[in-house]
């Protein structure tokens, strides 16, 4: 694997660089371009021989910008070799992550889990992660502290946000419900929950926003996870978006079954969505496992929201990799690049890539607040160094062979090894 040596200033010769990941964006899917780090920051990008210095050379290996991953679950991550799906359905997931909350979320089981994922994802190259966090009874007085800890302790090198979820059952007792809006903006944390199709809705809608406009926080959703088209939850929360004028980030996550609804049902709510100025996670791995599942039946869809029509709209779309190791899905790395590549075979995010590199980069900064996910001069140098020189070798083959900078130096990419946890999970 080639060596990038540690100086204060260097330049990187013949780098292709995804032009949906500059700022500015210049036109076409891909730019030959050096880059010059000085200080731990990108200092120029210019065409290839323009700069001077001390240089090695790329040989048109693909850079891209750290990416950002804004939709994820650590607290839950890894426990499955202790808390496997029976079944692989959403139900059995629920149940499995239920019973494994109750008998061991205990902080040091939560800390050591989150801590063995922090550093899977800073290994594969992720600078800023936003995770879900179950809320429920007493757990988060446990959670949101540990929570608090290792966003301190990961500052610099990855940025953390943190989402209350919970469904309208839990949220019943509104002493409960107040409580952990006032424990959600003391950790600076985004309330969210899953809005449910059924007579809670309304009531549970505007509960949260209330509570959300109270305290000036944000919202991030799970939103429609099911291939029902008779889930429309998506469309609640615009228009209790537009009602309410709220000011704040609005993020909804999964949006399944929007993509079985009839073409006129679609247009309202998307032109509502857009509108509202609600930004989309999909997280298409995770769908593609737990959507359309049925034991002895061969799945008929894909699970994906309409990833194409939201982004025609304006409508800010990023991908992102959800739950790692756990019930709601056995696989995953917590690695952006995989996901980008898998959404990319999934939804059909090529023939042209267009702007899709941004989708897990630039724009879930963009709509969470990061400053990561972009190559500008300026911008700390957080890169990812690939030896793929196009789209069609990156997607071809995994890039195992990458090379992360951050703040412009090199580090271990060495992933942690599952033993470490086998204790804890009670693996003999
Ligand atoms: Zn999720």
């Amino acid at each position: 694997m080639m060596h990038i040596p540690d100086l204060p200033r260097l330049i990187l010769r013949n780098a292709t660089l995804p032009c949906a990941l500059l700022d500015p964006a210049p036109s076409g899917e891909t730019v030959l371009r050096d880059i010059s780090i000085a200080g731990g920051c990108i200092a120029r990008i210019a065409p290839p021989g323009t700069l001077a210095g001390e240089d090695i050379d790329l040989d048109r290996g693909m850079v891209w910008p750290c990416p950002v991953d804004l939709h994820t679950h650590l607290d839950k991550g890894h426990i499955w070799p202790r808390a496997p799906n029976p079944d692989g359905s959403r139900a059995g997931a629920l149940a499995a992550v239920g019973a494994d909350r109750a008998a061991h979320w205990s902080a040091d089981d939560v800390r050591a889990r989150m801590d063995f994922a922090l550093r899977c994802a800073f290994a594969q190259g992720t600078a800023a992660i936003r995770t879900h966090l179950d809320s429920i009874g007493a757990q988060p007085e446990i959670t949101w502290p540990v929570f608090a800890d290792l966003r301190d302790e990961w500052r610099g090198r990855i940025a953390l946000q943190g989402v209350a979820l919970f469904h309208p059952e839990a949220a019943r007792d509104d002493a409960w419900l107040m409580r952990l809006a006032d424990l959600v903006a003391a950790h600076g944390g985004v309330m969210g929950g899953v809005p449910v199709m059924d007579e809670s809705l309304p009531w549970f809608l505007d509960r949260v926003f209330t509570l959300a406009l109270e305290r000036s926080l944000d919202l991030d959703f799970h939103v429609d996870e099911t291939g029902d088209p008779a889930a429309a939850t998506l469309r609640a929360i615009a228009e209790t978006a537009l009602a309410r004028r709220f000011p704040g980030r609005i993020v909804a996550g999964h949006c399944c079954s929007i993509a079985m609804q009839p073409a006129d049902e679609i247009d309202r709510t998307l032109d509502l969505v857009a509108r509202a100025g609600i930004a989309v996670v999909s997280l298409p791995m995770c769908n593609m496992y737990l959507q359309d599942r049925a034991p002895q039946r061969t799945p008929r869809w894909r699970g994906v929201t309409l990833l194409h029509e939201m982004a025609a709209r304006g409508i800010p779309v990023a991908v992102a990799s959800d739950n790692c190791r756990d019930p709601f899905y056995a696989y995953g790395d917590h690695d952006m690049m995989e996901v980008y590549r898998e959404a990319t075979r999934i939804a059909h995010l090529d023939h042209p890539v267009g702007t899709w590199p941004a989708a897990i980069a630039a724009t879930p900064a963009r709509i969470a607040g990061f400053s990561a996910g972009c190559l500008r001069e300026g911008a700390a140098a957080d890169l990812l160094l690939l030896r793929a020189r196009t789209f069609n070798e990156l997607l071809a083959r995994p890039p195992t062979d990458r090379i992360v900078l951050r703040g412009g130096r090199t580090i271990d990419c060495a992933l942690p090894d599952y033993r470490e946890l086998d204790s804890l999970l009670g693996v003999p």
